[in-house]
């Protein structure tokens, strides 16, 4: 019943530029991404944010924030 809501929705193929691809809902039968979920800096550089922590305590040891 549900069927008929996005008319104009359909299947899409996504292809991202680091070779991932999957199948998503949308206007277009295929995109191409610079960067998907596998890829993004904010996903594979989780890591590096949380390690900016210690530069920050640097930070307030160099002003004397404390
Ligand atoms: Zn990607």
């Amino acid at each position: 019943m549900k069927e008929g809501i996005h008319p104009n929705y359909k299947e899409c193929t996504v292809t991202c530029a680091c070779g991932n691809t999957f199948v998503t809902k949308s206007m277009k039968e295929e995109m191409r991404l610079d960067v998907c979920s596998a890829c993004h800096p904010f996903f594979t550089g989780q890591q590096k944010f949380i390690n900016r922590g210690g530069r920050v305590e640097k930070f307030k040891k160099k002003f004397n924030i404390e």
